[in-house]
């Protein structure tokens, strides 16, 4: 009994530790971007965090950002930062931020925050997956 218990509890921990929180229609409120610049580089410290608060996969809002604006860099998974070979000033990478948010996060169906990016091979498209409403909306893969 004391064995199943046990099992349950950590069932359970499991559980809530998978589904993040339900953000529903709230905007989403995302860190200012910590930027120095090293050389000729510049490195953006909280990508990692960022990307986190956008509920996407780092490597997913660099590509996205990174083409979009033109400019040169990586992700670097290591220490979760983006660097970037090209100028960007804050402002230009907060507002593709709101962009890939608008297009790649927000369900245009009910505006809900909880959705998730599918891959569907067949058709070379992404699909904007809402946990909220179930709508799907077919998006330009990055
Ligand atoms: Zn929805």
């Amino acid at each position: 009994m004391e064995e199943r218990l046990k099992d349950y509890e950590w069932l359970l921990q499991r559980l809530y530790k998978k589904i993040p929180p339900r953000s529903g229609t709230a905007e989403l409120v995302l860190p200012d971007p910590e930027m120095i610049r090293v050389g000729d580089r510049i490195i953006v410290r909280n990508f990692k965090k960022i990307a986190e608060k956008l509920k996407r996969d780092p490597y997913i809002v660099a590509r996205y950002l990174l083409k979009e604006t033109g400019a040169g860099g990586r992700y670097d998974e290591e220490t979760g930062h983006l660097i970037l070979d090209s100028e960007l000033s804050r402002q230009t990478i907060m507002e593709f931020l709101r962009r890939f948010e608008k297009t790649y996060v927000r369900c245009p169906t009910c505006m809900s925050v909880d959705t998730r990016l599918e891959r569907r091979e067949k058709e070379r498209m992404w699909a904007l997956v809402c946990e909220a409403c179930g709508a799907e909306q077919p998006v330009k893969p990055i």
